[in-house]
């Protein structure tokens, strides 16, 4: 009698369950540009029969509006976008960050960095792929004589990170190229995007990431730095985000306009036509409690276009 183990569809393991998230920064109310980020998101877990978390970006304090925060959550609520479990607010996690940083310490992933800013333009002509600097290298190898240490950097390698996304096809960068060793812990004392956003997907066992393509350069970095921290890549899906008529991303600092909540059901339907769906005129007129259940069911991820930034007229 045979002892090996079953083989074939029964023995596979099933996938885990679907859980995406939507995780504005509270720099200011919510606006257009991320109102098309939280319905993406929120269909797309919906109609997979997942979970849908929230979580407040607030890592970077010096950007941090105070009451935003609320008046986001505010927002979600009154247009009917339900999220499950607590909402984990970033500000209140730094221990877990630093807990990230010293095991990436101890495992000589991460080095201080004693560079300013006018220092590394000094050395370094070339442009990352984010519109700031690559860094050149320069502590790497450890802190010259009587230099400081003002930030610690994760060492990238001379290799592609390629993945394939649902949207926008498949993405490879080659980090030490695009970027060169980046910033965990700033010399400001805050820590960056990069490693909160990574831990936090982790801690809130995210398996689907649904946001703006602003945001594609940065996944290969956070790819690699979950690779460092043993932690699973989830999918990624990048939306087009939304421009004003000059090309520019809809945000705070190009004065973007809060989303009007008395608009209802019209304004959640522009957002998903925007995402490349015909909504019809008796959904977008209609009341809240209609349009969940259409667009959820109407919901595909294949009539989204693979198009970077759209102005929607
Ligand atoms: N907090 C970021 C923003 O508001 C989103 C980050 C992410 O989705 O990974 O643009």
């Amino acid at each position: 009698m045979s002892t090996a183990t079953p083989t074939g569809d029964s023995a596979r393991p099933s996938p885990p369950p679907y859980r995406g998230r939507f995780a504005p920064s509270p720099s200011g109310p919510l606006h257009f540009g991320s109102l098309v980020a939280a319905v993406g998101s929120y269909l797309d877990a919906r109609a997979h029969g997942g979970q849908w978390l929230l979580r407040i970006e607030d890592v970077d304090q010096p950007r941090t509006v105070a009451g935003a925060a609320d008046e986001i959550l505010r927002t979600l609520e009154g247009f009917g976008f339900a999220w499950d479990g607590e909402v984990l607010v970033q500000s209140r996690r730094l221990d877990l960050y630093h807990a990230a940083l010293v095991r990436l310490q101890l495992a000589d992933e991460v080095y201080p960095c004693a560079c300013s800013r006018a220092e590394i333009a000094a050395h370094s002509p070339r442009r990352s792929i984010d519109g700031g600097l690559v860094y050149p290298g320069t502590c790497r190898e450890g802190l010259a004589g009587g230099r400081a240490a003002r930030a610690w950097r994760l060492r990238v390698p001379d290799q592609v990170i390629a993945f394939d996304d649902r949207i926008q096809g498949d993405v490879q960068q080659n980090l030490e190229a695009a970027v060169g060793d980046f910033i965990l812990l700033r010399a400001d004392g805050q820590y960056a995007y990069q490693l909160a956003v990574v831990v936090d997907d982790a801690a809130q066992g995210i398996t689907a990431v649904v946001r703006g393509v602003d945001l594609l350069d940065s996944t290969p970095r956070q790819i690699w730095l979950q690779q460092g921290l043993a932690l699973s890549t989830p999918t990624y899906a990048h939306l087009p985000v939304v421009t004003n008529d000059a090309g520019e991303k809809l945000s705070k600092q190009t004065h973007a306009a809060a989303v009007d909540l008395s608009a209802g059901s019209a304004v959640l339907a522009a957002a998903l036509r925007f995402l490349g769906h015909a909504v019809p005129q008796e959904i977008s007129a209609g009341p809240l409690r209609d349009f969940w259940p259409w667009a959820i069911a109407a919901w595909s991820i294949a009539r989204v276009p693979a198009r970077r930034g759209v102005c929607p007229g």
